[in-house]
């Protein structure tokens, strides 16, 4: 028996508010888990798939970049792990009747859970310019107008070419080849939207843009600070990760304006503490800091330990590590001198005490991690923050040794594998130099246009051509009515999807949708049964191989889409032999090892069961390239935000039933929120400063500089343990808060926290 699409979209009319939840995952998420898993796809089905899932001969799970254990169990994933699968895996398909029924406008009015209810999408579509309805046409035809449109450009900077982070390395590699061979760098991801931060801070200081833990560093750690980040819900296997380390002595400081389930209390369903026992505690010290307050906490804990070593010289700080492979103490040295801890505690919200508690922990421990995620990333001043996490851990030289270092967590599960295969807009020039030898043709050299500015350069008429692999760009983009407008602006719209979401109401004057195997489909090409390659967040690359029989005979993989758009586009313009890639992906991972560094030998390494880990020099051997050929310490100013009386600060977060702009359900059981979205949290004193109760109906207004105030109406406000001043919101519904211009200094990345907000009861 399995599920019927949704024919009605839900609303908010049912909400039920129940409050936060004080521990995660145990048996209630194994059956939360479980029950849409079974519904959807049947006990054969599932059983078939959650076994395979994260197994060395399994397929990777598409959800989150958390990386896999060397010994494993057999249910090596978590409750969202399953709900990936289940969502992607459903046998309900998309049919042809639906496309006469519903119109491109429709599409646009429903919600993303609604859209994403109606199941796999099985042949192309196309929407005729002035034509307001998609119709199946062949994959032939479908690749001759993309084709077309592409060769109709005037200059292929008129094109632009989206990667979501589920691309496999495979996919990604053909992709960035066939849009360079066209002629341009314009190749945005989502990782602009995401770490692009972390990458800026991490090259400048250590001239590597990745984590530099491994998974086995983790239970090694003494003490780790996880900033910014809801492991529970958006990375849950990181909690069994965390427990071991707690087991085996560690200390954890969670550092967020949010109380989260997760950082409370972790029951692990796979051992007795977590089914009968109360669990494990995870955070000993939580800091619940004002949005955009980490940066000046991060440098008084650094002020903390310089005063230490000042009043024991040479005790404190790892003078052979910084003497050896550090520049720039001095500099960082006076920029902490005279900071203001008044000033501290205000763009903070914590107090001295606090503060001297987590420098206390910090000193005490002889391996600290620090790891974060999107709390840190979206901030205005985001890149200025991660580098003082970088000045930090080079005090006491906790980079490249066991159990210490840098851990940004991503969160899609191949976005780093796909930057590694060459998806940026501006690739250095040794990658070029590497793509022109293997492929003979000068691949372009000027850089491209990452999210935010192919959004510009589409408002502008610049960009007539877009197309995305994956993923559903104008959810996952700031200020969606712009983006929108922008991408209706274009001439045409081509997404390689599964399924339905937001993006595909959004077309240019014509539009295409070509339908993809997932990565739990068996991919059967002339060679063979093929494998696709994955990186995780710590830099390990392992192979995925799907495992049931594709929902439809109709679907082509990845690699076959852009192979054949290649060919049809380019014909004979570029000495590329596409139709081989598409016949054996051997041929791929072959030219990866010739181009990509530290892919050397890259099928035989991938072929073995656990795959391998890439070199990284500050991890392996604490060689740093950068300008100065050490790791930098940096000078950092952070400016205060100042409010107006009335004002709040606000944060977009996930539910636990979603990943990324994907909607399992409209609950979200850790905060205690059923059957709705449109729900703001705030603090209850906040809230009753304001004249405003719980459970009112409210509109918030962002505000920003010469513009009209932007406006999210009618939510329901809800009293919850926030940090004081301090909001959130779900993403995307919140984006249309944030303009399209607030972006991250240096990343260019939209600025999702600690947006300026007033709330007031609704008129009417
Ligand atoms: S932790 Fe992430 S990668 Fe692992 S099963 Fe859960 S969602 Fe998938």
């Amino acid at each position: 028996m399995t599920r019927k699409p949704l024919v009605e979209d839900p609303n908010d009319d049912g909400i039920e508010v129940t409050g936060l939840k004080d521990w995660a995952a145990g048996v209630p998420g194994v059956l939360h888990a479980m029950r849409p898993a079974l519904s959807a796809m049947g006990v054969a089905r599932t059983a078939r798939l959650l076994t395979s899932i994260n197994q060395k001969d399994g397929f990777d799970c598409m959800s989150c970049a958390w990386p896999d254990p060397g010994r494993r169990h057999s249910a090596e994933f978590c409750e969202n792990g399953a709900k990936a699968v289940t969502w992607e895996a459903t046998p309900l398909t998309v049919s042809r009747e639906f496309w006469a029924e519903h119109s491109v406008d429709d599409l646009a009015g429903r919600s993303e859970y609604w859209l994403g209810q109606q199941g796999r999408l099985t042949e192309p579509v196309y929407k005729a310019p002035g034509e307001d309805h998609y119709r199946p046409v062949s994959w032939d035809e479908a690749f001759r107008l993309a084709a077309e449109a592409l060769n109709g450009l005037d200059h292929p900077d008129q094109a632009s070419f989206y990667t979501s982070g589920r691309a496999s390395n495979e996919a990604a590699f053909v992709y960035q080849l066939f849009v360079r061979a066209f002629g341009t760098n314009n190749l945005p991801d989502c990782s602009n939207m995401c770490h692009e931060s972390t990458g800026s801070a991490l090259v400048e200081t250590i001239g590597v843009g990745k984590s530099t833990v491994t998974y086995e560093d983790i239970p090694q750690a003494d003490l780790i600070i996880i900033m910014g980040q809801n492991p529970g819900t958006n990375h849950p296997r990181m909690l069994s990760a965390l427990e071991r380390a707690k087991r085996a002595g560690a200390s954890i400081i969670a550092i967020n304006p949010l109380p989260e389930a997760g950082l409370i209390r972790f029951k692990n369903p796979q051992n007795a503490r977590g089914v009968i026992g109360k669990g494990t505690k995870m955070a000993d010290q939580f800091c619940q800091i004002r949005l955009g307050g980490d940066g000046p906490l991060l440098q008084a804990v650094i002020q903390r330990v310089l005063a230490a070593e000042d009043a024991a010289p040479g005790t404190v700080l790892d003078h052979a590590f910084i003497e050896q492979h550090t520049s720039g103490l001095d500099e960082l040295r006076a920029s902490v001198a005279d900071l203001d801890e008044q000033a501290v505690l205000r763009a903070t919200g914590l107090t001295s005490t606090e503060i001297d508690e987590l420098a206390r922990r910090y000193l005490a421990a002889d391996k600290v991690i620090v790891t974060w995620a999107m709390g840190l990333t979206q901030h205005t001043q985001a890149v200025a923050t991660i580098k003082e996490i970088v000045n930090l851990l080079l005090l006491r030289g906790h980079m490249g040794r066991p159990g210490a270092g840098a851990s940004p967590i991503r969160g899609h599960s191949n976005v780093q594998g796909d930057r590694t295969m060459g998806i940026w807009e501006k690739m250095p020039d040794s990658f070029m130099d590497a793509l022109a030898a293997e492929f003979g043709f000068e691949p372009p050299r000027r850089h491209g246009l990452d999210s935010v500015d192919s959004v510009r350069a589409m408002q502008r008429g610049d960009v007539r051509f877009w197309m995305a692999l994956g993923g559903n760009f104008v959810s996952a983009i700031s200020d969606t009515a712009s983006a929108e407008a922008a991408l209706r602006g274009t001439a045409m719209t081509v997404q390689v999807s599964t399924k339905l979401n937001r993006s595909h109401g959004v077309t240019g004057d014509a539009a295409l949708i070509l339908p993809t195997l997932g990565r739990t489909e068996i991919d059967r090409q002339a060679s063979g049964d093929q494998f696709i390659t994955v990186e995780d967040t710590v830099c390990a690359v392992h192979a995925s191989r799907g495992k049931v029989d594709p929902v439809a005979d109709t679907l082509l993989s990845e690699v076959a889409i852009i192979s054949r758009l290649a060919r049809a586009t380019l014909a004979d313009r570029q000495p590329i032999d596409w139709a081989a890639f598409e016949a054996d992906y051997g041929t791929i991972r072959h030219h990866i090892s010739r181009v990509v560094p530290g892919c050397e030998d890259y099928e035989r390494k991938v072929a073995s069961e656990e795959g391998f880990v890439l070199p990284h020099g500050p991890r392996d051997s604490r060689t740093f390239e950068t300008a100065t050929g050490k790791a930098r310490f940096t000078a950092n100013r952070f400016e205060p935000i100042e409010l107006e009386p009335g004002r709040l600060l606000l944060q977009t977060v996930r539910s636990h039933d979603q990943f990324n702009t994907t909607i399992y359900s409209r609950n979200d059981r850790y905060r205690g929120i059923k059957s709705g979205r449109d729900v703001v949290f705030v603090h209850p004193d906040d809230l009753a400063e304001r004249g405003i109760a719980d459970g009112d109906v409210i509109d918030v207004y962002s505000e920003w500089p010469g513009q009209p105030d932007r406006v999210l109406r009618g939510f329901r406000a809800v009293a919850y343990p926030t940090a004081r001043g301090c909001a959130a919101a779900y993403f995307p519904e919140a984006n249309v808060l944030v303009p399209l211009d607030s972006t991250a200094r240096e990343s260019n990345t939209p600025v999702s926290k600690a947006v300026v907000v007033r709330i007031e009861r609704a008129a009417a």
